[in-house]
């Protein structure tokens, strides 16, 4: 980018006063930056109309002026939680300003992308170089008709914008404790993650986290929910850097089943153990809820598209003799789409498999005896989960968690059995052993050997096109679960893990970035990579020509689910 040249603030008081009541389009001269006392602001693209996508806007307060400690940025997990707690903040004073109507359309009206219960890495606010803080936000420039009130747009520039600068970037006003809470919690979300591994864990669930959800639209705590409790042969503690030591139920590589009765509590353990992979804000009640950051959680989704998986270690031996390896549909069975999502997060370096029966296929995850006499081996194309899930993990070093409250044949290759109690959990294993002892289930194990080799894909970038009529690289959220792509849509909705419209964004552009990667020869996986080094060096700015902000961090693992969701894309198969 050019070096800006930075007028003084009176030069856009002038220039609104000069504009006022005229046509919408003369807004465009107030584009530069100001310096106004203790910021600058930076007009970046003014709005072409009133009802447009309001005009992007940042504002950046040097270091000596925002005078907050270096113990903020002391280190990269600091450094996340730092700017994300300024980006609450700016949203909290947004809020505390009231809404900011002025004239016709989304006049007046400021704006930051709206952070939910994770922690995450955010474009919407950043630290430059020289340690100033900058907030990307937008702001609706005021307009009666098409017609500019440039008063309105004073009143927000040298009223409003300087009060929620002074409110929320400036560490005397900020709320010291709070932040130093915000920032430690992250440090020990972060510390817990990292710890699993070492410890053969997939996950961690501390004693007293608060699991349930206020609602299925509303992400905060279940208000007199009951606080999680670990069965003591499960029980594991960690030391964390600012919280000390906590104790909780550690889940062990392997086999991991989760069951007990319908509204016991099953499913809510497994969806906090799969949003474990984020951080959590204090009061959240999953502060100290840790999963492995590769953890993917899977489920049957019917009427995806597929293109070119190898599906054959679940799938083979269709009777209408269609190849397995390199299936592809536009419309998958449950049981079909279940093992291509499990096969693109292998394929993309999954190393935990997260599955709840209530939303998986139930041909792909049970076969009992008596249908393996009824319908024999070589009329059934499907292999069950249950005949693979071992060699998953002893060949490839893949776990799985499972809630299965339906099936006491999963017994034989469990490595824990977890039992949920009116939401406590018990440690039933060996009583699981036990009965799996007295009950055999006399299944026969219709899978081979190992888990085997299986082909990667190799994307074709000539199948992503983003163009909408003679625009390039349209794209943009649609919620959380949805992208539009140029004249497609992408729908996310069995993609759980992504949480904030802001990552939605942020995977939206990161396919156009992708793109350029796919050379003919790269892996999807390689290209994911490739993104995610992108985004390490250069952050979140590498995603977009020009810094915006609304953009939040992501896995490789919800990137590449995008883009097999596309239903134009395209592959090879390495080595074809
Ligand atoms: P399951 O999968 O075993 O059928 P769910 O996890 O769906 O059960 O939970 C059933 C209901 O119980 C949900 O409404 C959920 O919000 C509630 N619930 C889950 N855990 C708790 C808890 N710890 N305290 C209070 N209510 C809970
Ligand atoms: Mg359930």
């Amino acid at each position: 980018m050019a070096r800006e040249k930075i007028e003084p603030a009176g030069r856009l008081r002038e220039i609104l006063r000069r504009i006022d009541g005229r046509g919408y389009g003369a807004y465009r001269n107030c584009e530069g930056a100001y310096a106004f006392d203790g910021f600058v602001l930076l007009i970046d693209h003014a709005q072409a109309d009133p009802f447009a996508a309001p005009s992007r806007v940042r504002v950046r307060v040097e270091a000596a002026v925002a005078g907050f400690p270096a113990r903020c940025l002391s280190t990269k997990t600091r450094e996340v939680a730092f700017r994300d707690f300024l980006a609450r903040g700016f949203a909290a004073a947004i809020d505390a300003k009231g809404p900011g109507r002025r004239g016709s359309g989304k006049s007046g009206q400021i704006a930051v992308a709206r952070p939910g219960q994770e922690v995450m890495e955010r474009s919407s606010v950043v630290v430059t170089p020289d340690r100033s803080v900058e907030v990307r936000f937008t702001v609706g420039l005021p307009a009666r008709g098409r017609t500019v009130l440039g008063r309105e747009a004073e009143a927000i520039f040298f009223d409003e914008v300087p009060s929620l600068v002074r409110g929320s970037l400036l560490y005397p006003t900020t709320d010291a404790l709070a932040l130093d809470r915000h920032l430690e919690v992250s440090e020990d979300a972060d510390h817990l993650r990292a710890a699993l591994r070492d410890r053969g864990l997939v996950a961690f669930v501390a004693d007293g986290a608060i699991l349930p959800r206020a609602s299925g639209v509303d992400d905060r705590p279940l208000h007199g929910a009951v606080p999680f409790t670990s069965p003591p042969s499960l029980r594991v503690t960690v030391d964390l850097p600012n919280r000390g030591t906590v104790a909780g139920m550690g889940v062990p590589a392997g086999i991991t089943l989760i069951v007990g009765g319908g509204f016991h509590g099953k499913s809510t353990l497994l969806r906090a153990i799969e949003r474990g992979v984020y951080t959590h804000i204090l009061g959240d009640g999953r502060e100290f809820v840790a999963t492995d950051p590769a953890a993917v959680k899977i489920r049957a989704e019917d009427g995806r598209r597929v293109e070119k998986v190898d599906i054959s270690p679940f799938i083979a031996g269709l009777p209408d003799g269609r190849d397995t390896r390199a299936f592809s549909t536009d419309n998958a069975s449950g049981s079909t789409s279940q093992a291509a999502n499990i096969m693109e997060a292998l394929e993309t370096g999954a190393g935990v498999l997260l599955i709840d029966e209530d939303t998986a296929a139930t041909n792909m995850m049970i076969r009992d005896r008596r249908m393996q006499e009824l319908v024999t081996d070589d009329l059934e194309p499907i292999t069950p989960f249950i005949d693979r899930a071992r060699s998953l993990y002893r060949d490839l070093g893949v776990s799985t968690v499972l809630v299965i409250g339906g099936s006491g044949d999963y017994f034989d290759i469990a490595d824990t059995v977890v039992c949920m109690q009116a939401y406590i959990p018990e440690d039933a294993t060996a009583r699981a052993k036990a009965i799996a002892e007295r009950h055999a289930s006399d299944r026969f194990t219709s899978a081979g050997d190992g888990f085997g080799t299986f082909r990667r894909r190799v994307p074709d970038a000539g199948s992503i096109d983003a163009s909408r009529g003679r625009r390039e690289g349209k794209v943009a959220a649609d919620g959380v679960r949805g992208i539009r792509f140029g004249v497609h849509d992408i729908d996310l909705s069995a993609v759980p893990q992504v949480v904030e419209p802001a990552q939605t964004t942020a995977i939206a552009h990161a396919i156009l970035l992708a793109r350029g990667y796919m050379d003919g020869r790269r892996t999807l996986h390689e290209v994911v990579a490739r993104v995610g080094d992108d985004i390490s060096t250069g952050g979140l700015d590498a995603l977009t020509p020009h810094p915006v902000g609304g953009l939040a961090a992501f896995r490789p693992f919800e990137l590449a689910a995008a883009i097999n969701r596309l239903r134009t894309f395209r592959a090879g198969q390495k080595g074809k």
